[in-house]
């Protein structure tokens, strides 16, 4: 068969069966391990006879997918399981999934308006509403980014030609002297205001990395915790994130459009356009471009804000009920939790002892974080599916940990 361009029949067998299995095993992992289970040792030596040779029967292909399959079944911590109580990394959408699929089957090149008019015009309708949602005044704009990243570092540049238009031409020498960043040192919510406040009266460039936080523009009911948002220069959302999209996914919004044309701006012989009005290679720092948006669109426009602003109220829910029950088993909440994020420490034990043990039992998976130089756990609900029954199977599992590892100090 022709493995790389394989038509009708054979390319529709293997994506039923790819379906099909992925259909069964994803319903799998919500019931197995949250961290790996295989034998390393073992999954070494099967990755080390794959020698590229030659191509493979009709067969041995199908269980070459088979067999990555498994791998990723057993072999990676499932941050889409609902007891991942972890880093921003949520279960992603089943739209954002569906988008994927669709982008790969026409791959469409997105740096410029003119190969994918339709592609670009949906991603710019995506980023016009979600700065509409933020409430930066008309005329913003942005584009999509592989991640947080991207954009907080699109926002640095942006910022640094805006006071020192030379820096486009001549780089940092540009500058008569260092340029200085501010940076809060713990990112509390309250900050916002007083930043936003303290930017404007000093004329600085006042960017907000809302990566995670952002979610919250999507519920009317908790989007005044991001108070100052809109007065914002620039924005980071990730989409990846509490939007829930597969991953590779941010946007940067600002309102200065015309300094992402200056920042960016490129002209060639070869491209078939060069418009800072329309073709996203001139005004970001992506050339060819995947159709990104995609995946924030179909799950938008599927669910509505409504939709959003329910995953997000869920998970502050889901936070609210860990701390009420920690608390009631004499826990230490170190932390308020206005984005979903909680901190804590075990009323005797170490914290470091109780994570590795919580994590190795499979059931749950929590982190060790650091604040005011202390070590805490960290619990993050990231999961749009995670139930108040996971809530106490997390508890449950803690306070086992904390009983077992009390003597180990
Ligand atoms: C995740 C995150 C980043 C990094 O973003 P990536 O998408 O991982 O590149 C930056 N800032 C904050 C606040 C984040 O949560």
């Amino acid at each position: 068969m022709n493995h790389l361009f394989p038509d009708g029949d054979e390319r529709v067998s293997i994506d039923n069966m790819v379906t099909l299995l992925l259909a069964q095993i994803t319903r799998h992992v919500d019931y197995g391990s949250v961290v790996p289970t295989f034998n390393l040792a073992k999954f070494r030596d099967e990755l080390a006879a794959f020698d590229f040779a030659g191509p493979m029967s009709f067969r041995e292909y199908n269980e070459l997918i088979r067999w990555t399959i498994r791998q990723m079944e057993h072999g990676i911590v499932h941050i889409t399981h609902p007891r991942y109580f972890g880093l921003f990394n949520p279960k992603p959408t089943f739209p954002a999934e569906i988008a994927d699929r669709i982008t790969a089957a026409f791959n469409p090149q997105l740096a410029t308006w003119t190969t994918s008019p339709a592609a670009v015009e949906i991603e710019s309708h995506v980023i016009r509403a979600v700065s509409a949602r933020i409430g930066l005044p008309p005329g913003s704009t942005g584009h999509f980014t592989a991640g947080g990243s991207e954009a907080n570092f699109t926002a640095v540049l942006l910022a640094l030609i805006k006071f020192c238009p030379r820096f486009v031409e001549e780089g940092a020498r540009a500058f008569p002297g260092q340029p200085v960043f501010y940076v809060s040192k713990e990112s509390h919510l309250a900050w916002l205001k007083i930043a936003q406040q303290i930017a404007y009266n000093f004329g600085l460039w006042y960017h907000v990395d809302a990566a995670w936080g952002g979610g919250l523009i999507a519920s009317d009911t908790l989007r005044h915790r991001l108070v100052g948002l809109e007065r914002a220069d620039s924005v980071t959302i990730d989409a990846h994130k509490w939007f829930a999209t597969t991953m590779g996914c941010g946007m940067f919004v600002t309102q200065h459009s015309e300094l992402l044309a200056t920042s960016f701006y490129v002209l060639t012989g070869y491209m078939p356009s060069h418009e800072v009005s329309v073709d996203p290679y001139v005004t970001s720092i992506q050339w060819s471009r995947r159709f990104l948006g995609l995946r924030l669109f179909l799950s938008l426009a599927a669910t509505g804000w409504e939709g959003y602003a329910g995953h997000v109220e869920h998970a502050l829910t889901m936070i609210g009920l860990l701390e009420k029950q920690l608390i009631e088993h004499g826990w230490i909440i170190v932390n308020e939790s206005p984005v979903g994020v909680l901190c804590f420490i075990p009323p005797s034990g170490s914290v470091r002892q109780i994570v590795k043990q919580v994590v190795t039992s499979g059931t749950a998976w929590v982190s060790v974080a650091v604040t005011e130089g202390r070590e805490v756990i960290r619990a993050c609900v990231t999961c749009g599916t995670t139930t108040a029954e996971d809530i106490s199977e997390l508890v449950n599992t803690l306070m086992r940990a904390e009983q077992t590892t009390h003597g180990d100090q």
